[in-house]
């Protein structure tokens, strides 16, 4: 029934995908108004019940599915805003992450042409004497208060999730009106390039005596007259002489100056492709041609480059680009927020000079509009950007590179919930793309695909450059160090770092509040004999508690494996580690890197300046010193203690982990000098972090795959997390509770043996901005199936995938 192409007649309707408020959403048929030429990936402003919204046209019908269909009854922008190629990828993220189809696209509609509607509401005057219910004396109360207010701010402000349903009561009786209002959606006009230029009135006025009055247009037509007739930017004219815009209107009106709108920049011509100065290595070479030749071949292919740090995979990525650039077509690479550094952007910037663009978070929102038009009109031919570059309309799409493949940063946190990483590979499905994810410490699941031969393995075992070998690893054993922070051999290393003008990074994982207990004799870390996950300790209540299936229990007193009472509960904050490394160290100059030391006047980028221009000796910190920075001063890393972040109960801990110390062992040595890393542990047998310091990651993610497949958990089943929110405690353990066994019986309706869900119980992060959360894991076979089986209502949230269960 869908015509995407006109049949004979023309389509008479259109099938549109709009938002709804409380995060709902649908798909309608519309009539096609005579006057409209409608065309798939519109936007549009349709009608909705008693108010408007604004949808995009995801099909052209020739005939409705029902008898009364209502008219569309704007076009927000004449051209397509969606390509086709958006389209098909928001229906397979609206599949594939559980979301309604206008939620998937409102992601890909720039946020300057993205708009609700909503009603405003306006109380008649008699209505405050009326007898009216409590909840609708509030509504009336505050509306004879403030004024007229639309629905959805007075929903907020009043904290009433039935306030819609209150107020259309109010106007059935005649005591308000509601009257449909636009809310956002102001497109940012393209910034218009004024010029400025000097006539032959002008030009007379300024040789005769005219203007001897008028120093200020004299100064002005001075200034043109000074760039030999040739037409100046307005802006540069007013910076340059102080002409205001009064000075600058008479002029115009005298006829001394003219002005004229440069229209839109017209597509660049093909600029050249600055070729790399590098030599590949061997390695390099090997994988540069097997990806143009899958290039060649058009059919659409996905690799895994897995190479160490520092073994030039960007120069694989470059190449790769050019190779696309000269056969038509386009580019995209995605990095992860955090690395997405303008030197990162410079790299692409200086090979493919005038066009590149950059998509992240930090542009302003007319940066962003201006990107995505320069690719809808095809002026930019390389993306660069995180995640949500994905939805820039991209045509002729040839290659596509994840960087750093395994960031969990490529998650969405928010509706709709994609993977970056997935979604990339599904774009270069649809658009017949070469896909490479980069990375050298690759996800786990990608490895297992590999090995499957679903991704082409391409790998770089060794660095390029000046510095070729890999820092060396020593692991400390702390059952034997008597309880202190520091070993002595870690002391022994700071000591002559520092004494040779080399600089040191002291690195803690730490994360929330709560604490992991290991046993300091032994290392026993006590974990749920259901789950197999890390009991959490909480102070507040004196309980041990397993964040999956909420099973409790009293804190030990002895180490049931050792009978030890040397149980240590961790969570030693970066404060701590400075004050003992002051005592152990007094003449190091040491800078912190958390959270509390990141206020607005120590930024990133601030801190990592300082430690390069060498005013600190040590840094200490957290996760964040491990991502990105290339310090060639560094040439020891400690970690004080590996165990907190391997025992987090998340099924993810162990891979972190050894992401983590790989990375930091990274950052070692990256200049001339050899880089040492120091690994201090309770659990040195563990396999995590044996493979760690040998920076071995086959080793690593052998185990590690071994260990998923015995435990039913991702890559080998399904995995969903679904966490209920709310202000009431009590409501999200009841809420979870009830939705539970509406899973569970969905199970059985169903015959999905082999699926089954956990909890419900609090999550690790059981307060996020004042709400309690809490979760439902469902995995399993058709662990996605059944989630999509079952009506999830306001308040929750449904992740297929998550990257991340605490
Ligand atoms: P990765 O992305 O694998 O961490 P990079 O691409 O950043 O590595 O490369 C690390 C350094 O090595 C960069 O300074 C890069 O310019 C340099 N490099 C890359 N390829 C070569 C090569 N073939 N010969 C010499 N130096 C290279
Ligand atoms: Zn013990
Ligand atoms: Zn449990």
């Amino acid at each position: 029934m869908i015509a995407e192409q006109l049949a004979p007649g023309r389509p008479r309707f259109a099938d549109v995908a709009v938002s709804l408020p409380g995060n709902r959403s649908t798909s309608l048929h519309y009539r096609i108004p005579d006057s409209v030429d409608l065309q798939t990936g519109q936007l549009v402003h349709v009608p909705v019940g008693a108010r408007r919204a604004q949808g995009v046209v995801v099909g052209l019908l020739e005939r409705a599915a029902v008898e009364e269909t209502r008219p569309i009854e704007a076009l927000v922008d004449p051209r397509p805003v969606l390509v086709p190629l958006q389209i098909e990828l928001a229906r397979w993220i609206a599949e594939r992450y559980c979301v309604p189809l206008a939620k998937a696209l409102e992601a890909m509609v720039p946020s300057g042409l993205r708009g609700s509607f909503d009603v405003r509401l306006q109380l008649r005057p008699r209505s405050v004497d009326e007898p009216l219910r409590l909840r609708e004396r509030r509504i009336v109360e505050y509306l004879a208060e403030r004024g007229p207010t639309r629905l959805g701010l007075l929903r907020g402000r009043l904290g009433m999730s039935d306030a819609g349903r209150v107020a259309a009561r109010l106007a059935q009786r005649g005591l308000l009106v509601r009257e449909p209002v636009l809310v956002g959606a102001r497109p940012p006009t393209p910034r218009q390039r004024v010029r400025a230029s000097l006539t032959d009135a002008g030009r007379a006025a300024l040789a005769g005596d005219m203007l001897a009055r008028a120093p200020r247009q004299a100064e002005a037509l001075a200034f043109l007259h000074a760039q030999a007739g040739g037409a100046v930017a307005l802006e540069h004219l007013r910076a340059e002489t102080g002409a205001d815009t009064a000075t600058v209107k008479t002029l115009v009106a005298r006829g001394f100056v003219a002005l004229d709108h440069a229209a839109a920049p017209t597509p660049r011509p093909n600029l050249p492709v600055v070729d790399g100065m590098l030599r590949p290595s061997r390695d390099q070479a090997a994988a540069i041609d097997r990806l143009t030749r899958a290039l060649d071949d058009g059919r659409g292919r996905a690799f895994l480059l897995h190479g160490v740090t520092a073994s030039g995979k960007t120069e694989v990525y470059l190449r790769l680009i050019a190779a696309a650039l000269d056969r038509g077509r386009r580019a995209l690479v995605l990095v992860p927020e955090i690395a997405l550094t303008p030197q990162a952007i410079h790299r692409y910037g200086v090979r493919f000079p005038g066009r590149v663009v950059a998509i992240h978070s930090r542009l302003m929102p007319r940066e962003r509009f201006e990107a995505w038009r320069a690719v809808r009109e095809g002026r930019a031919d390389v993306v660069v950007g995180s995640r949500s570059a994905l939805f820039a309309p991209i045509e002729q799409l040839g290659a596509i590179v994840v960087d750093e493949e395994h960031e969990p940063s490529f998650k969405q946190e928010t509706a709709p919930r994609y993977h970056g990483r997935e979604t990339a590979l599904a774009l270069g499905r649809l658009a017949g793309a070469v896909v490479v994810l980069g990375s050298a410490t690759p996800d786990v699941g990608s490895y297992e695909r590999a090995w499957r031969g679903e991704l082409e393995l391409l790998e770089l075992p060794t660095r390029v450059g000046p510095r070729p070998t890999m820092p060396k690893v020593e692991v400390v054993d702390m059952r034997t160090e008597g309880g202190q922070m520091f070993s002595p051999r870690l002391v022994e290393l700071l000591s002559e770092t520092l004494a040779r003008k080399e600089q040191s990074i002291l690195f803690l994982n730490r994360r929330g509040a709560a604490t992991i207990v290991i046993c300091g004799a032994c290392g026993f870390v006590p974990r749920c004999k259901r789950c197999d996950v890390a009991l959490v300790y909480h102070s507040t209540t004196s309980e041990m508690v397993c964040h999956q299936c909420d099973r409790r229990s009293k804190p030990l007193e002895l180490c049931p494996a050792c009978e030890s009472v040397r149980l240590q509960y961790f969570g030693a904050g970066t404060q701590r580690v400075v004050l003992e490394l002051q005592r152990l160290l007094p003449t190091a100059r040491v800078l912190r890197w958390d959270r509390d030391a990141m206020s607005k006047r120590h930024t990133a980028e601030e801190l990592t300046r300082r430690f390069a221009e060498r005013e600190a000796d040590v840094l200490v910190g957290t996760q964040a010193i491990a991502k990105g920075l290339d310090l060639p001063g560094v040439t020891l890393v400690g970690i004080i203690t590996a165990d907190t972040l391997l025992h987090l109960p998340d099924l993810r801990a162990a891979e972190r982990t050894f992401q983590l110390l790989t990375q930091v062992a990274g950052r070692a040595g990256r200049g001339e000098l050899p880089g040492r890393v120091v690994l201090q542990t309770y659990s040195p047998e563990h396999p995590c972090i044996k493979a760690a310091s040998r920076q071995d990651y086959a080793s690593f993610a052998r185990a590690e795959l071994r260990f998923r497949r015995e435990h039913g958990y991702p890559p080998f089943a399904e995995l969903s997390r679904v966490v209920f929110s709310s202000s009431s405690e009590a409501q999200a353990r009841a809420a979870s509770a009830r939705q539970a066994s509406a899973l569970r019986a969905a199970i059985a309706r169903l015959g999905l043996a082999g699926t089954w869900v956990v909890g419900p119980a609090p999550c690790y992060y059981r307060r996020v901005r004042g709400r309690h959360r809490w979760q439902l894991l469902v995995r399993g076979r058709e662990a996605a199936r059944l989630v999509r089986e079952v009506d999830w209502g306001p308040g929750w949230a449904v992740d297929v995938d998550p990257v991340s269960l605490l």
